[in-house]
């Protein structure tokens, strides 16, 4: 027998229309490339996204066809997340960090029919251009005065298409499992794979985001997402911050400029703050520089990679800002686990409770999560065993799009391989020691890189660290570190092993140190191990001196 309950369709439509009902009056604010803070309400950026649909509609895109984006967080990318996946297109948003080959593929592969973009990536795209011969069009977003002289075939200035564009648009009635979004993960070897969100997929995510032991968010925050909008939604906020009522405040193309972040967050009053830890190494860089802090922020929500220990102790003791660790990946829409304490923990002594603070925290509802070992059977939650983390759930990948190999994502059980490894403790918090590919094999037993780069970024000399594992004659594999000197630059190899003793057991220390001045990073803000074993992977560890 079924419920007799209504079968509403979950879209983001019915977000975006109980947002005009609701909350008509809540704030968008951003820093765009033409205007230094721009303002507009949701019922104003509503009104807009209609005249966009409108435009697009003229423009001849039909259902299901994919419009891209190549664009920083603002009020216009907001209003194309809203026009594009509501009239049952699909907004594919292009992280303009990869390199040109990555988005020539792309854009190819999804058969994407007009570009959106910042009037900064229009040279990128001038030159890709060529490459790209199913793209009809490029909408500049902008207005007519910034418009830049280009040799872009056919292309549009964005607010001159909304100008002849009226307010009236019927938004049709989707299919809760219409696709809405696609999002390539920069994978390190072979192509990018596209993941692509469906309505209702977006709106369980949003819904779940939101909850008190999650995002915890509601009508009186103000939150400022550093994540940009092109990786895997923006984790969710464009739409979980309308559908609660809350403020938007968009950094623009300033995502990773300090100074920029604070004055925003004074001036707009931002409560909750999103973003990957070398954003917040920049905001806390300019902090200290300056002497200023910060008096209405709350609360970040850090991911993306693991968060050193040392940016959420300098976050509450210097500033009184709580930093939550959350976990999750592009196929994930992208929330797995969140960290928030359980009741009672606040008591726990100084060390428990940064033990529990450094995890990446506890699923989310909608979120099942089980480790295995290589012969894939399922792990104690023990906190002490470590393997490969496995996911399901309505918001999670089941395929890649358009692979040719259907099924491929899944196990025959349907639980998705995120790659990771990880243990789960005895009360649900997950903590990524790894990723399958980075864990270092010593002699069989296996070294976390992830708590080693942790161990030692606590140490005040340190900026940066990576540990990557090299060929060792006895032990197959041994861990080297690579380290980014902080202020002052006086850091020896010695000084950091004593240091790192303190925190690791004896047999995970490095063998070797080496300072280096930077370390590579990929297009979503990670430290590239591909990039680094490219660099180091035939070097040779003092320890190793079997011939
Ligand atoms: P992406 O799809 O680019 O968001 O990358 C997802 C991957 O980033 C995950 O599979 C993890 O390896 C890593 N990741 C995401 N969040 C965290 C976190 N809080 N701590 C450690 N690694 C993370």
């Amino acid at each position: 027998m079924h419920g007799l309950m209504m079968n509403t369709p979950l879209t983001i439509t019915s977000i975006m229309r109980h947002v005009e009902r609701n909350s008509p009056e809540g704030e968008i604010v951003s820093v765009t490339a033409d205007q230094p803070l721009h303002r507009l309400t949701y019922r104003q950026a509503f009104a807009r996204a209609r005249k966009l649909a409108n435009a697009l509609n003229r423009l001849g895109i039909a259902s299901s066809e994919r419009v891209a984006t190549l664009a920083w967080n603002d009020y216009r990318h907001f209003e194309l997340y809203y026009a594009i996946s509501c009239a049952g297109l699909v907004l594919h948003t292009i992280n303009p960090r990869l390199f040109a080959e990555q988005i020539e593929y792309i854009v190819n592969h999804a058969e994407d029919r007009y570009i959106f973009t910042d009037v900064m990536f229009v040279p990128l795209l001038e030159k890709l251009a060529p490459q790209l011969p199913g793209v009809e069009g490029y909408v500049v977003m902008t207005d007519a005065a910034h418009m830049p002289q280009s040799t872009l075939p056919n292309l549009l200035c964005y607010e001159t298409l909304l100008e002849a564009e009226s307010e009236d648009f019927e938004w049709p009635e989707l299919d809760e499992n219409t696709a809405s979004a696609l999002c390539y993960t920069s994978g390190t070897t072979g192509n990018p794979k596209g993941v692509l969100y469906s309505h209702r997929a977006t709106v369980l995510h949003t819904y779940a985001s939101a909850l008190p032991d999650v995002m915890n968010l509601r009508a009186g925050d103000v939150v400022l997402p550093v994540v940009p909008l092109f990786h895997a939604n923006g984790w969710g906020t464009t739409y979980t911050v309308p559908m609660v009522g809350a403020k938007l405040v968009f950094p623009g193309p300033k995502l990773g400029d300090g100074e920029t972040l604070h004055r925003l967050m004074e001036s707009e009053g931002v409560t909750a703050a999103l973003g990957v830890p070398t954003v917040w190494l920049a905001l806390l860089q300019y902090l200290r520089d300056s002497g200023v802090t910060l008096t209405t922020l709350q609360r970040t929500i850090v991911g993306g990679s693991a968060c050193p220990l040392a940016i959420m102790d300098e976050f509450r003791e210097k500033h009184g800002v709580e930093t939550h660790h959350a976990w999750g990946m592009t196929e994930m829409s992208p929330l797995g686990t969140f960290n928030s304490l359980l009741p009672g923990m606040e008591t726990l002594d100084h060390q428990a409770l940064q033990a529990v603070r450094a995890k990446q925290g506890r699923a989310v509802y909608g979120v099942e999560m089980k480790i295995v070992d290589d012969e894939g059977n399922e792990l104690p939650w023990d906190g002490e065993r470590f393997g490969t983390l496995k996911v399901r759930g309505p918001w999670i990948a089941s395929d890649y799009y358009r692979t040719g190999e259907k099924g491929s994502a899944l196990d025959s059980k349907g639980w998705f391989n995120t790659g990771d490894v990880a243990t789960i403790d005895a009360s649900g918090y997950m903590q990524i020691t790894d990723r399958t590919k980075d864990v270092i094999k010593s002699g069989g037993e296996w070294i976390s890189s992830i708590d080693l780069e942790n161990a030692a970024v606590a140490h005040p000399g340190v900026l940066e660290a990576a540990v990557i594992g090299v060929a060792h004659a006895k032990w197959a594999e041994r861990p080297l570190m690579i380290v980014v000197p902080g202020e002052g630059g006086n850091l020896d190899k010695e000084t950091l092993l004593e240091f790192l003793a303190a925190h690791v057991a004896k047999w995970w220390l490095p063998d070797d140190i080496v300072f280096v001045d930077e370390i590579p990073h990929t297009a979503t803000g990670k430290i590239s191990k591909v990039g680094l074993r490219e660099r180091f992977g035939d070097y040779r560890l003092p320890t190793d001196t079997e011939d």
